[in-house]
């Protein structure tokens, strides 16, 4: 069992709006006193200022939900990592299945986003998961560690600063959940994957992603390798999120 202090993330995904983004970090703030893990909103580009306003002097983390791979110039509608770091952001999601799906991203692009967010001190919040037809052609653990592979390949000794995101796709923004066992089984392999990489393995987060709720998320999180989760739907309501955010202890 491991006892380091569990992360949860929200991804607002395409969502939000200056009024309505206010609301919300001010009452996830609110309830944040006793929070046992650490906290973190993905919020859309444009809010980044918005929300790092309100949450400075809170212990609510900044994450953005993607980043380039380049360093700066000709790369039109493009962030880079040093802009996020200008704006306080300490996490990026990068290879989220909607970017991968929507946007034709490689395994070798999500890699060297990784790498450009880890050179600027930005842990990238690495998302790996196999789609409904790859688990039921038996391809689960395949697709996973080709995607993780691509990530550990490019990045070196730094993996051991990434964080991992076991998002299985047939359950994101479907309201179909991972068992806390089958979650489990892919997050065993996801740690052995890394255990190989580097030796900090064990204090790596792992987190799960796909439909976690109030309801589902103390048995997902009570899994020996589940550090934490990245929440969509559910970090959109604050108090949705604040009873996932109580349940990581
Ligand atoms: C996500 O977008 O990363 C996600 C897990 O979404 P949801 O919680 O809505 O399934």
């Amino acid at each position: 069992m491991t006892t380091k202090k569990k992360l949860i993330a929200g991804n607002w995904k395409m969502n939000g709006g200056i009024a309505a983004n206010d609301a919300l970090v001010r009452a996830v703030v609110a309830g944040l006193k006793d929070a046992a893990c650490t906290v973190a909103v993905c919020v859309p580009a444009p809010y980044l200022a918005q929300v790092q306003m309100l949450r400075h002097g809170t212990p609510l983390e900044l994450g953005a939900q993607d980043v380039s791979s380049h360093e700066q110039g000709a790369f039109t509608g493009e962030v880079s990592a040093a802009m996020l770091k200008d704006f306080g952001v300490r996490y990026a999601i990068v290879g989220h299945s909607e970017r991968r799906r929507y946007h034709g991203e490689t395994d070798q692009l999500v890699a060297d986003k990784a790498k450009a967010a880890l050179a600027h001190g930005i842990t990238p919040i690495v998302c790996v998961g196999e789609t409904l037809a790859e688990r039921e052609a038996g391809h689960t653990e395949e697709v996973v560690k080709r995607q993780l592979a691509a990530v550990v390949h490019a990045n070196g000794h730094c993996i051991s600063e990434i964080v991992v995101a076991y998002e299985p796709v047939w359950a994101i923004g479907t309201g179909r959940t991972a068992t806390p066992e089958q979650a489990q089984q892919v997050h065993a392999v996801l740690r052995a994957q890394l255990k190989a990489a580097t030796e900090h393995a064990g204090r790596m987060p792992i987190l799960y992603g796909g439909s976690m709720n109030a309801a589902n998320a103390a048995s997902l999180l009570a899994q020996p390798d589940i550090d934490g989760g990245l929440i969509g739907g559910a970090s959109l309501k604050a108090a949705d999120f604040l009873q996932i955010i109580a349940a990581a202890r």
